[in-house]
């Protein structure tokens, strides 16, 4: 099983997911485009996060916390123009 660990330098703050979940948001893309997709979930401005994937050893994997995706929000962004005169 492979997870993907990813922290914020600032927070310290380490969260795992599974990589289905990720894909699901940012599609089949390398850990590089993660780097630059992920944000901080406490404060954007927080830049890059360091992400890196692992596959946790039988101990790690025990009473690790893994985030998951509940849901992915649909953000939608009216665009307007004027009406030809
Ligand atoms: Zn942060």
């Amino acid at each position: 099983m492979r997870l993907v660990r990813i922290r914020c330098r600032y927070c310290k703050r380490t969260h795992c997911y599974h990589p289905s979940d990720l894909i699901q948001i940012f599609g089949d893309v390398d850990v590089d485009s993660l780097m630059d997709g992920m944000k901080c979930e406490n404060d954007p401005s927080h830049g890059r996060l360091d992400v890196e994937a692992f596959a946790p050893t039988g101990r790690e994997a025990v009473g690790l916390r893994i985030r998951r995706l509940v849901a992915l929000k649909v953000q939608r962004v009216p665009i307007w123009r004027e009406d030809p005169a």
